[in-house]
């Protein structure tokens, strides 16, 4: 008999926060089923007894190949130079090991290179074409980087710049992760790093807590969100708490978003200022639960 308290595994999912745009209603039902699709992938892993880790990458992973209405991998936002970057980062509850990349131009899937540095590199954050050799050399995919350029971006014919995923699992052990990937803000300088890939901003996992946030990164990175939720919760504050001040917060920086938290406990948040947020949640035994606003 095992002595691991068994939990019942969670995983929720986030389609980035941002405005309510005149095209929303049209694509909301597409949005919802590949947030339902990322749920049922990511839940997979979990019925199978993996760990949050693995659920929360498979989610993220899935939701990067979506290249209509997200805004990670395929089909990011465009950079000033009428470029992609792409950044992500994971983080695991139990250890508090991290991975990270950012500016990423030919990688497939940020998240699984991210994923790479947790798992090959005595690093947390690369960055830069050092971090897509490393991402080749993991074995995962390269293209170059007119792939991830789609024309709705070119042409804009997605007004809204949002559509930042991200993914945070609860594992039958009781195991916490976090991931999170995105395309960054639409028109950004090249070069520019917001929030998803750094840990403690965007990401965040520990023993208690997994976190990920989308919205102006760089309010997030000054409000430090992700690990201020982590720290309202270990001072007491119960989660649906935590998660609303973190965004008061960055509120009294001038910006809105949204995020996602998951609670050792089963406990769930998913608050958003924004005028919308895609979001979703899976329980193992129950049908999946989306909303594209
Ligand atoms: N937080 C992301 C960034 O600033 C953007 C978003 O979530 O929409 O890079």
């Amino acid at each position: 008999v095992s002595t691991l308290r068994r939990v019942q595994p969670v995983i929720l999912v986030h389609g980035g926060a941002g405005a309510r745009a005149p095209e929303l209603a049209a694509r909301a039902a597409a949005i919802e089923r590949a947030l339902g699709e990322a749920l049922r992938r990511g839940g997979a892993a979990l019925d199978r007894g993996g760990d949050a880790l693995d659920a929360a990458q498979a989610a993220v992973m899935c939701m990067e190949d979506e290249a209509d209405f997200l805004n990670a991998g395929r089909g990011s936002v465009l950079c000033s130079d009428g470029g992609v970057e792409m950044s992500a980062s994971l983080m695991r509850g139990r250890d508090r090991a991290a991975g990270a990349m950012a500016l990423l131009r030919t990688s497939r899937s940020p998240i699984a290179g991210a994923r790479a540095v947790l798992e090959r590199s005595p690093h947390v954050l690369l960055a830069g074409p050092a971090a897509d050799a490393l991402a080749d050399a993991a074995g995962i995919e390269q293209r170059p980087p007119a792939y991830f350029i789609t024309e709705r971006q070119q042409r804009r014919l997605v007004q809204d710049g949002r559509g930042t995923v991200g993914a945070v699992a609860l594992d039958g052990a009781g195991g916490l992760a976090a991931a999170t990937s995105t395309g960054g803000a639409r028109g950004q300088a090249a070069g520019r790093i917001g929030d998803s890939p750094l840990i403690g901003a965007g990401t965040w996992a520990d023993g208690r807590v997994a976190v990920s946030c989308t919205g102006d990164g760089e309010a997030f990175i000054r409000a430090a969100a992700a690990h201020q939720l982590a720290g309202r919760v270990v001072a007491g504050e119960a989660l649906a708490a935590a998660a609303a001040a973190t965004l008061d917060d960055v509120a009294s920086l001038g910006a809105r978003g949204g995020l996602i938290a998951l609670g050792a406990d089963g406990a769930v948040a998913m608050p958003f200022s924004a005028e919308a947020m895609a979001r979703g949640v899976w329980r193992a035994g129950a049908e999946v639960e989306v909303h594209a606003a």
